[in-house]
Order: C-alpha cells, then structure tokens, then sequence
C-alpha cells in the first residue's frame, strides 16, 4: 500500500516508470485504485475546472478498405448497411450541432476512397468557411503524409488516430498483414510534426491484451505526449470473429483514465461512447475518473445504427437536442457542466 502510494506520486512527478511498475500500478488494489481516482479527478479540477468539453461527433460514413478484426464496419461485414453522407447532410449536421452549442465537429469515417483528398479538403474548407469560430477535428484512418499535410492546409485542426495497441505482436492479432503498428506510429508522428492537435488511444481490454501490452501503451503515450487519448473498452461485435471474446472491463478502463490524467495533466480526455454503452453511469464515472470531455452523435438518427463498431451502441435513437440535454443533465450530476467553447487542449506538447 505505502509502495503504491510512493508509485502514484512518482507518476505526478512526472517520473517515467518501468514497465513492471506500471503493472503493479495498473493491477492495484482497490485503496490505491481510489487513490489514483481522487488524485487523477483533483487534477482535472486543477487544469480544467468543473468544465466539460463537448465535441459533435459526425459519422460521415461505415464504408471501409480496412479488415480491422475487432471492428463492425470491417470491410468483410457483408451484413453491415452501408451508407455515406452527402455534403449537404454533413452540412446540417454542422448547422443543428452548432445551433446546439458545439463548437468542435469531428468527421469520422471508415477508410472510404470515394472520399480521396479533394472531397476532403472541399468538405473541410465548407466547414471551416462557414464556422470559422469552430474546431476541426478528422479521423479517418491511415493516410499518406501528403494527404494529411493537405488537410491541414485546407484547415482542419485535429487528427484522431488510435494506436489500438503499442505492442507489435498485439497489434498484429487485432489486424490484417497489410496493417502494421509501424505505419500507423507513421501516422501519429507525421500528424503532430505537421502541427495537428493529435490524439491517439487504445481499446481496454482487447482479444489478447495482456498487463505488459497495456504498459507499452502507457510508455508510448508518454512519449507521444499527445494533446488526447481516446480509449473506452473492447465490444464484442456478433458480426466479426471476436464475438465471443469477453468486453473491457469498466473498473480497469476507469483507472487507466485516472493513470493518463496523472500523467499528462492537462491531456484531453474522453469518457467514451464505449464506456457509456458498458455501464449505464459510464460517462459520469469517467469523468470522476479524470475525463474531461464527452463526443456525442450529431449523425442523422437514420444512419446511426449502421455506424456499429460494436453491438448495442447507446444513443442511437434519439435526436441531437436530445443527446445533448441528456449530457447537460448527466454532467450537472456530478457538479460538471458543459460548456460552448472549442476546448482546446491545454497540453502544447511540444
Ligand atoms: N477508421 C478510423 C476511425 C475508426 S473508429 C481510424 O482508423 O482511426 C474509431 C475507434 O473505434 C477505433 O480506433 C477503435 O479503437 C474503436 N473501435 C472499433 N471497434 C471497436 C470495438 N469492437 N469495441 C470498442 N471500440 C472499437
């Protein structure tokens, strides 16, 4: 107990902890797992306050080259409706989010070729024109250099792109052999050398993750220092060969929220559709846990089923407005509120 507490406040010290110690760390027992809670929420309140970022999240669209094992809208689901959006629908999309008090839109896709560089860069400069007050953000996979350094020309301002795992032999399990780790660091490291605010992340509790796989990706965090970190727990998804791995767990996904908000303070840090969808409270128990943001849909109520990376996804059916009120309630239960404001993040990381 007294090791852990002096292990929890080498992490604030910015130490950097071998990887044995981050197993210990992350296998801690329940006094310390409160421990590093209490900690990783006074922290958050430190840098960020009792406000809460909200970004609306566009599903552009499930279209996708890439077979990744875990994910529902892997190309070879051929029971997945497809579906793209138009530009005018993505536009309204941008408009209610707007009038809704969203001032980040994230466009999130499958690797889709139909939207090649030009139809990015046109969609990002119609989103930018008419919102110049707003954040961009992308996600939408693995590019070349060239495209992720037109996008930022045409103004997009942040590049989602989970790690999903930083051990190669783990990485290799959860994806096909035209995918590899070392092009998707590519990525991440091109991102934020171009100038991208840069978030990377992992799913807890993976097929085949082991504590030494969950320490690798602490360690690379680290040395990425990225301005956020997307991770919520591995679901099933009945329609991939992972159906009958079990789900993340909510107390582990939890106390590694804590353990990354100790150590990058003023990261960005989500409690994830993902978490919500394990646990009826899973947003708010994430944000006690040190998250500092929430990404609600903003896709049209018709297409949202078919965005399913993984089965029963919450919030599906309803409308933005009331994705929205529903969050604003949640958060003022716990003494947060959401706040209209780009949110950038704190972290310069530089
Ligand atoms: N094509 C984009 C967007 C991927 S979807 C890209 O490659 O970045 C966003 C994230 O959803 C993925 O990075 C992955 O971590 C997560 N995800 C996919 N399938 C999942 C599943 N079955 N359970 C939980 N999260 C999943």
């Amino acid at each position: 107990m007294c090791s852990m507490t002096d292990l929890i406040k080498r992490l604030k010290n910015g130490d950097e902890l071998s990887k044995s110690e981050l197993i210990s760390l992350i296998n801690c027992d329940d006094a310390a797992g409160e421990e590093l809670r209490a900690l990783a929420e006074k922290i958050r309140i430190e840098n960020y306050g009792h406000d809460i970022y909200t970004r609306g999240l566009i599903e552009f669209t499930n279209y996708c080259r890439q077979d990744c094992r875990y994910c529902g809208i892997r190309k070879s689901n051929l029971n997945c409706r497809r579906y793209r959006l138009t530009p005018e629908e993505i536009m309204r999309c941008c408009e209610e989010g707007y009038k809704l008090g969203f001032r980040t839109f994230v466009l999130q896709g499958g690797e889709d070729a139909y939207f090649n560089d030009d139809r990015i860069c046109r969609l990002i400069e119609e989103i930018k024109g008419k919102y110049p007050d707003c954040a961009l953000t992308l996600s939408i996979g693995e590019k070349p250099r060239e495209s992720y350094q037109r996008y930022f020309d045409c103004g997009a301002d942040r590049y989602l792109l989970r790690h999903e795992t930083a051990n190669k032999e783990h990485y290799a399990r959860l994806h096909q052999q035209n995918q590899s780790l070392e092009n998707r660091m590519r990525c991440l490291w091109d991102l934020k050398e171009i100038g991208y605010q840069v978030g990377c992340g992992f799913m807890v509790g993976s097929p085949y993750q082991t504590d030494e796989c969950i320490a690798d990706d602490l360690l690379f965090i680290k040395r990425l220092d990225p301005q956020m970190i997307g991770i919520g727990p591995f679901i099933h998804h009945s329609e991939t060969e992972f159906k009958d791995f079990p789900d993340g767990a909510l107390e582990m996904t939890l106390r590694l929220l804590s353990i990354l908000r100790i150590m990058l303070p003023k990261v960005l840090l989500p409690a994830t559709t993902a978490l919500a969808t394990i646990d009826p409270r899973g947003r708010e128990k994430g944000i006690l846990a040190g998250a500092n943001v929430v990404m609600p849909n903003l896709s049209p109520t018709g297409v949202r089923e078919a965005y399913q990376l993984y089965d029963n996804k919450v919030c599906t059916g309803e409308e933005s407005a009331q994705c929205r009120d529903c969050l604003s309630i949640r958060m003022k239960s716990i003494g947060c509120r959401l706040v209209i404001s780009r949110g950038d993040s704190k972290n310069t990381g530089n």
